[in-house]
């Protein structure tokens, strides 16, 4: 084909050819939540998981917010990684962002904000009191019903070790925790209340959110937020990952750790080094 005079390459018939106009920044830094995300409610990263996270490592940074304390971080995640070589590029915010860890040859603190004897003491009073209110106090509970995490007090309904069975019907669609919500609202005005895992609410200082966490990874790391990505199981309004989409981070509502499973295969297909082959099901070793 020629036009005046020119010889005019044949046009290809592949949609991809060409550069792609307006591309984003790559992805730096995949961004989880824990429980109902990676892992089943305080439960172990299951093998599978475990496998693609390390493979994911390989790839890019990883951070995962929570709103449960270090010592969930270590039963449900660390202990089911080893001992993993890029640990360096791995870092983890407990209770909202409100702590920091990251590695440098061991684990370490890089800080944490916690409530005053005072704040404590309203904060527990209300979360009481408002679970009176609501009617909503189960007829049993497994363990302690509020646990105080330095900077963030949770009220898990049916107890702190109560079985995932009895968790995971109790309130899959939130309307209890919501009309729990309601009443704590007027009570605790000055604080910000979040719904997350199965049973629980999570109150913490003002702003101190997982949008929190995000602006600690930007100010300790440098990321920005196009560099990032998401996902979580509760990305919606009141649920506790909401703060991130509403940061502007790149968000993946997930149904549990199977699906997260697939979202981290698709993003190691496409950005990974093609190492190894994406297979199904994962092939743990
Ligand atoms: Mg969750």
């Amino acid at each position: 084909m020629t036009h005046q005079g020119v010889q005019v390459p044949k046009q290809s018939h592949r949609p991809t050819d060409g550069p792609l106009r307006n591309v984003r920044p790559p992805k730096r830094l995949f961004v989880f939540d824990l429980d109902g995300t990676l892992a089943p409610s305080k439960s172990p990263l299951s093998r599978e998981v475990a496998t693609l996270l390390t493979a994911l490592l390989r790839t890019m940074s990883v951070a995962v917010i929570s709103g449960g304390a270090w010592p969930q971080f270590e039963k449900q995640l660390l202990a089911q990684l080893g001992n993993n070589e890029h640990f360096e590029r791995l870092y983890l915010l407990p209770t909202n962002g409100t702590q920091f860890y990251r590695y440098d040859g061991e684990w370490r603190e890089l800080y944490a904000e916690n409530f005053s004897d005072e704040e404590r003491r309203t904060i527990v009073s209300s979360l009481e009191r408002a679970l009176d209110e609501s009617g909503l106090a189960a007829p049993r509970v497994w363990g302690d019903a509020i646990e105080d995490r330095g900077s963030q007090i949770t009220l898990s309904v049916l107890g702190q070790e109560a079985p995932l069975t009895e968790k995971k019907g109790w309130d899959a669609d939130f309307v209890k925790r919501t009309k729990i919500v309601d009443h704590l609202k007027p009570l605790l005005p000055n604080f910000a209340i979040h719904m997350g895992g199965t049973t629980s609410i999570d109150i913490t200082k003002p702003g101190i959110d997982k949008a929190y966490g995000i602006a600690k990874l930007i100010d300790q790391l440098g990321f920005s937020t196009d560099e990032m990505l998401f996902a979580g199981d509760a990305i919606f309004e009141g649920g506790n990952d909401y703060p991130v989409q509403t940061a502007g981070v790149d968000s993946i509502l997930v149904t549990g750790p199977d699906e997260t499973a697939r979202v981290i295969q698709t993003v190691i297909a496409c950005l990974g080094d093609g190492a190894e082959q994406i297979t199904a099901p994962v092939v743990t070793t």
